[in-house]
């Protein structure tokens, strides 16, 4: 009988900041938490050339986005804003919180690897 045709809504995703993306974007990545405003967010997002701050690989369209701030400034979830550091992808937010805690044990132990192997006594 008649063909049934869907009618796929060509939604082209869009840079603006509209009021419903405020909202959307607040309770995804928690900006007022962070002491950000969307307009502060997406100016960051533009410094960032879209990417993550640190691993410096794009952001895809609807990845997850985590502020990073500096925790000696604000202990915790929140921040005051102003030490918001960056924004990350989830793999280099978990890495830089290690990093943060583990440096220093991280260069010792990475320095005990790198350190040349004495030649004499093998052990295989
Ligand atoms: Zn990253
Ligand atoms: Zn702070």
């Amino acid at each position: 009988m008649a063909r049934q045709r869907q009618r796929t809504a060509e939604s082209r995703p869009t840079r603006i900041v509209s009021p419903a993306a405020k909202i959307r974007w607040n309770r995804t990545y928690k900006i007022t938490r962070k002491g950000l405003t969307p307009e502060k967010f997406q100016v960051l997002l533009e410094a960032q050339g879209h990417a993550c701050a640190m691993g410096r690989e794009p952001f895809e369209d609807g990845q997850r986005i985590f502020i990073d701030h500096d925790h000696s400034c604000c202990p915790g979830d929140k921040s005051c804003g102003k030490c918001v550091r960056g924004l990350l992808c989830l793999t280099c937010n978990i890495a830089v919180g290690y990093i943060e805690a583990y440096f220093d044990l991280a260069m010792v132990y990475l320095n005990a690897i790198a350190r040349p192997v004495p030649k004499a006594g093998r052990a295989f």
